[in-house]
């Protein structure tokens, strides 16, 4: 075989589908964020980030910055070994009985990352129980399918958020069968939000256990920063939250918190969590310092709402057709990969914004999006800025708007069905 021309043919077939990822080459300086500096092919230039998953900007927060300053320098740099060989340091066990007791559980576990965390945990629990079936979201995050894939168990597909097709698969399913549903609460490129308490209802109903991903909601909703179910009075009905260090958190990472048992498991069985050094002492120092900092301050989760609502008012005003959500993220589906591209290249190299396109497979083909996510280190000025960036690549390109008031209309019966 011609290794070379078969993996070149690859490319090209993704480059022809106009889907061949291009990393924005950036440089985030501590205190200048969302401001950063691009490097592009004809030199560098600052930018104003639009799609970071620093929701809030704790990864220069001075609370984060300093406990890893401090930690680099009592500690060094590497942790030396898996958590089972020399590798746990005191900092990791903090962080896990500090996550603990964020989603008012017996126990949390680390991993190096969320995507770790999800496709270790669900592979792992899923095979440790024989005969066992997972019912999954169709819209569920890569790193939930994989898990689920590297299980023993059958695997059954519920449309997204679709607790009619959920209950009949549950139905369907032999009654006595251990069962694991599985999925997110904010949707990361929808911005929607799933039905927490209705599923964990349909779990009781039915003897399923819940793993329910928050990674996009930990830090930023409930009064502590723990989540959509903690906002909603639900910790307890979920069996498993999994969440991430990452995003609102500003460090790396993932966890899971559960029942002392359940945990147990994962971190007796699950491969991913066992043979891989553990996290750096310095990042768990970091995500120790944003976690707590998180459980006592709620300006930054207030402003971040307000600064998401003022984004979407304004480009509401003009007819950009945004995906209306209950949540911080903003999603403008443009439905062609080549022409999102083109959008996101007027607004980089013309407008001095930067916002990453959504292509399949992260997105459905013909839902390809900007997802945009304002912060509320996005001033008054920045927002302006967006705006009128937007309406002139729209006028540019001659992009279909919507008129004001059927968005309005739109919104209101999205409200109405929500409170029904
Ligand atoms: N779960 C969801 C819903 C995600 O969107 C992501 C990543 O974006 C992950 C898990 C994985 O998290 P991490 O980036 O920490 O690996």
């Amino acid at each position: 075989m011609d290794y070379e021309a078969h993996f070149q043919a690859a490319i090209e077939n993704v480059k022809a589908e106009g889907r061949y990822r291009v990393f924005a080459d950036l440089e985030r300086f501590c205190g200048e964020f969302p401001v950063a500096r691009w490097h592009g092919p004809n030199g560098t230039k600052n930018v104003t980030v639009w799609c970071s998953n620093d929701y809030l900007g704790m990864g220069q927060h001075p609370a984060v910055v300093n406990a890893m300053q401090e930690a680099l320098h009592s500690y060094g740099s590497g942790s030396g070994g898996t958590r089972n060989i020399s590798g746990t340091h005191h900092l990791h066990v903090r962080l896990e009985r500090s996550l603990a007791e964020l989603h008012r559980k017996d126990a949390a576990l680390i991993f190096s990352s969320g995507y770790l965390a999800n496709e270790t945990a669900l592979s792992t629990l899923a095979n440790l129980m024989p005969n066992c079936s997972v019912f999954s979201d169709e819209c569920n995050h890569a790193s939930m399918i994989q898990g689920i894939r590297h299980s023993k168990a059958h695997k059954h597909i519920f449309r997204h958020n679709d607790l009619l097709h959920l209950e009949s698969l549950l139905r369907a399913a032999e009654p006595g069968q251990p069962k694991i549903i599985a999925f997110e609460s904010v949707h990361s490129m929808d911005g929607d939000i799933s039905p927490i308490r209705e599923i964990c209802a349909l779990a009781r109903k039915y003897g399923a256990m819940t793993y329910l991903d928050e990674t996009h909601a930990v830090g930023l909703y409930g009064t502590h920063g723990g989540g959509v179910a903690e906002r909603d009075g639900l910790l307890d009905d979920v069996t498993i939250i999994e969440g991430g260090l990452g995003k609102a958190y500003g460090v790396v990472g993932g966890f899971i918190t559960g029942s002392k048992y359940i945990i147990d498991a994962v971190r007796s069985f699950g491969p991913g969590f066992i043979f891989t050094t553990s996290l750096p002492p310095v990042i768990a120092a970091g995500a120790l310092a944003s976690v707590e900092y998180l459980k006592h301050s709620s300006s930054e989760r207030d402003e971040h709402q307000a600064r998401a609502q003022r984004v979407k008012d304004s480009l509401i005003e003009i007819g950009i057709p945004i995906m209306h959500t209950p949540t911080h993220i903003v999603p403008v589906v443009v439905g062609d990969s080549a022409l999102c591209k083109r959008v996101t290249d007027l607004l980089l190299n013309k407008h001095n914004i930067y916002i990453q396109p959504i292509n399949f497979p992260t997105v459905p083909a013909g839902t390809e999006r900007m997802r945009i996510t304002p912060t509320p280190m996005h001033s008054e000025a920045m927002i302006y800025e967006l705006g009128d960036a937007l309406n002139s690549v729209w006028d540019e390109l001659e992009l279909k708007r919507v008129s004001r008031a059927l968005v309005r209309e739109d919104i209101a019966q999205m409200e109405a069905r929500a409170a029904a």
